[in-house]
């Protein structure tokens, strides 16, 4: 245990054998003694005071320290078991050796009494002074270099003692027996034990019933040196007689132990005898509980609390094993709720949420003890079932599951009806691999879907995954911009008053080769989560610059554009760029060209969109907010863009006839104006609601009412009406 820094002494200064310059203080009231005497010892190189009498003496030694006063003990006016009084009473630690005449013992014994450190008899020997003077000097030195090491010692060991009660970590010695013979005072904040309960204790007390194998294993094996035991993780009680701070959250800490054997030093090399273990034992609790917290969360759904595909696929690697050495089925469902979007959608996600808590803890039900429910993912479960006799098996559990599910569930006032479609597939027939069985029981779940939903599919060799839906029109989107399948529409922005047209709203078709035209709400979702809405904001962007260009070649009168911008086009750095080059390409004057931008969408990226439409609105561009109303609606918030154009959306519009959405439409119309914007109302159909718009004097009105998006030929014949204006009655027929 040398090498433990516990153990190391203090250094000692090592003692210096002569004392050079000590400073001596001659006593006596005999001139001629004090003066031979002073003669001998400044020879001798010492310092030399003198005092003659007990007066003089007690002067000097108020001024300045000495390493030994030369006592006379008979003087006239203060003798000198006077004076050495006064020195034990100031606990003044200075040697004093009496020189006297007296002859009487009982002189020489008061004066030792009296604190005298030794006692020399007039007439004396020079050299016998001067060796009785050096041994006390030498004697003192001793004394005060002990003292300092005592000290240091002490200081130590508090020291010491400090930083092993004050260690974050438990520290422990244990005896040959393994009972503790020391514990620091961390043992009472990491498991509610005070210190004196733990002595004498065997270790066995503290270690968790399951790791008192492992526990014995690392104190049998009394290891020392680079040998010892560290970082074994094991885990230690509470005291449970003890209430609990609140920081011990648990009846158990997880702890790292070191433990190192110690070996008794004075024995010979060749019998190491062994007298216990000291070590530490680090709290990693918080440190394992983020760990499990980390591992529960890769292996569950956090919603519903079920093992997730991750775990899944563990379960079913194990129970496979176990199935092929018992030669028995084993089967995986395919679970996916019928409508399940459709419920999401309209009763909101937490709806969805509650529903599918419910739905789990259904099938839950219908499971016996060793199967495994998964969620995979949305509304797609998965069934284990580690033991079967027959495909029958699987058919009953099927029925449990749909008759479990056809009563309706309650959710947040709602009733809602589900139903479940289930695919599955059957070891060994249907084959032995992991994430095959799992995609073969998906691929029947969807036949099953495609086959009338709420209903159970065995998969059947041949059997193919369906193309999803979304994944078609993402092919095709990438498809489409090659092929040319995109068309610009065209809905005319009219002057609420005078029926003019004043702009046009750009709009987005794709006719799609064999599903015919369809419109942006089929497709533009899917591109923008593909990214592909970028070359196709793009081609927007080049098709309506190249149009406005045509329509001024046709010297038809200049009209503004507006087109539709998307949060992914927005995010492109080059964003300003393009734009730009589009106008610069077809020579156009940057008021003809407006971008529709949805509050949200601007809100997404406030400051860099800020910059980005401060650079476009310089060049004269035209900024619209699109479905006013339906997004952050603060006014506060849109005066920090440079926007010139307000569209309410249609959905206050078309539903101008309730009283509160006059008001509100009132007061929309009525602050854009006071911003100086121009007001544009969407989704205006019925005469109606143009005559309210008009007594709102909000400023143009889009919508079927006057004409519905049309091609970009019937556009240009409506421009070239336009000086006449859309007389009432005189609109293009809803299409
Ligand atoms: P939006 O920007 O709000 O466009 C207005 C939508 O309202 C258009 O639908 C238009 O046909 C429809 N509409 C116009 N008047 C009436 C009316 O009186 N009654 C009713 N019920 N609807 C009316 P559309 O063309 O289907 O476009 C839907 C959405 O797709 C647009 O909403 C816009 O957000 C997006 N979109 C259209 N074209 C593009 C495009 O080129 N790029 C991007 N990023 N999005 C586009
Ligand atoms: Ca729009
Ligand atoms: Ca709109």
């Amino acid at each position: 245990m040398s090498s433990n820094p516990i153990d190391s002494p203090p250094t000692a200064h090592s003692v210096s054998p002569f004392p050079v310059h000590s400073r001596l203080l001659l006593v006596d009231d005999e001139p001629l003694i004090l003066e031979g005497l002073s003669r001998l010892l400044t020879a001798r190189n010492y310092d030399v005071v003198t005092a003659n009498g007990g007066r003089a003496a007690l002067v000097a030694i108020g001024k300045q320290q000495f390493d030994v006063i030369l006592l006379d003990l008979g003087m006239p006016d203060l003798n000198g078991n006077e004076v050495l009084r006064f020195i034990a009473d100031r606990g003044i630690d200075t040697p004093v050796i009496v020189v006297s005449g007296e002859s009487a013992i009982d002189a020489a014994i008061r004066a030792l009494r009296g604190g005298a450190t030794d006692f020399v008899r007039k007439p004396y020997e020079p050299e016998e002074l001067l060796r009785r003077i050096d041994n006390t000097l030498i004697q003192r030195r001793l004394e005060r270099e002990n003292n300092h090491i005592l000290q240091r010692l002490q200081q130590s060991e508090k020291w010491h003692r400090f930083l092993v009660n004050s260690s974050p970590d438990f520290i422990y010695t244990l005896d040959v027996e393994g009972r503790f013979t020391f514990v620091n005072d961390r043992v009472e904040s990491l498991l509610g034990y005070r210190r004196d309960d733990l002595l004498g204790q065997h270790y066995s007390l503290l270690v968790h019933e399951d790791d008192l194998g492992r526990a014995e294993h690392i104190f049998n094996e009394r290891r020392a040196g680079d040998r010892s035991v560290r970082n074994q993780e094991i885990r230690l009680k509470c005291n449970p007689g003890m209430r609990r701070p609140r920081l011990m959250n648990g009846l158990c800490k997880s702890v790292e132990l070191t433990a190192t054997g110690m070996y008794d030093e004075q024995a010979s090399a060749f019998e190491q005898r062994f007298i216990g273990s000291y070590g530490v034992a680090k709290d990693v609790t918080e440190r394992k509980q983020a760990e499990e917290t980390v591992h529960y969360q890769a292996y569950h759904d956090l919603l519903t609390g079920l093992p997730n595909r991750a775990l899944f696929r563990d379960h079913l690697g194990l129970m496979l094993a176990q199935a092929r050495r018992n030669q028995q089925p084993l089967a995986v469902l395919s679970l996916d709720l019928d409508h399940f979007k459709v419920i999401n959608d309209s009763l909101g996600h937490t709806v969805g949420d509650e529903l599918l808590l419910a739905v789990s803890a259904r099938l839950r039900q219908c499971l016996r003890e060793g199967d495994t429910l998964a969620r995979l993912g949305g509304d797609e479960f998965a069934v284990l079932l580690p033991t079967l006799v027959s495909r029958s098996d699987v058919e009953h559990i099927c029925r449990k599951i749909t008759q479990a599910l056809s009563k309706p569930v309650h959710v947040k006032g709602h009733e809602v009806y589900i139903s479940v479609s289930i695919g599955a597939c059957v070891t060994p027939e249907d084959g032995e691999m992991i994430d095959s069985l799992i995609r073969q029981a998906e691929i029947a779940m969807y036949q099953a879907k495609s086959r009338g939903r709420s209903r159970l599919q065995f998969w059947e060799s041949g059997m193919q995954a369906p193309y999803s839906e979304r994944m078609q029109i993402e092919a095709d989107l990438r498809r489409a911009l090659v092929h040319n399948e995109f068309v610009l529409f065209y809905q005319p922005q009219v002057d609420a008053l005078s029926g003019e047209v004043r702009g046009f709203e750009a709009l987005l078709r794709w006719w799609h080769p064999q599903r015919g035209m369809l419109s942006p709400g089929e497709f533009i979702p899917v591109a923008e989560e593909a990214g592909i809405i970028v070359p196709i904001g793009d081609w927007v962007l080049n098709q309506t610059c190249a149009q406005i260009a045509a329509w001024r070649a046709a010297g038809l009168p200049p009209v503004r554009v507006s087109i539709n911008i998307s949060a992914r086009q927005l995010e492109t750095p080059d964003f300003v760029e393009t734009v730009m080059r589009a106008l610069q390409v077809y020579s156009l004057d940057g008021k003809q060209l407006e971008l529709e931008i949805t509050e949200s969408l601007l809100m997404r990226d406030f400051e860099s969109n800020a910059i980005k439409l401060g650079r476009l609105s310089a060049s004269g561009i035209r900024l619209a907010i699109d479905d006013f109303g339906t997004g952050y609606s603060s006014f506060k918030y849109l005066s920090r863009f440079p926007i010139h154009t307000l569209k309410i959306d249609q959905s206050f519009i078309q539903e101008l006839d309730r009283e509160e959405n006059v008001s509100i439409v009132n007061a929309m119309v009525a602050m854009g104006r006071g911003m100086h914007l121009n007001v544009i109302a969407e989704g205006v159909e019925s005469e109606a609601q143009l005559l309210r718009l008009q007594q709102m004097q909000c400023h143009e009105i889009q919508g079927y009412y006057y004409s519905p998006p049309v091609s970009a030929h019937e556009a240009s014949e409506l421009l070239s009406h336009s000086m006449r204006g859309f007389a009432r009655g005189d609109r293009l027929a809803t299409g």
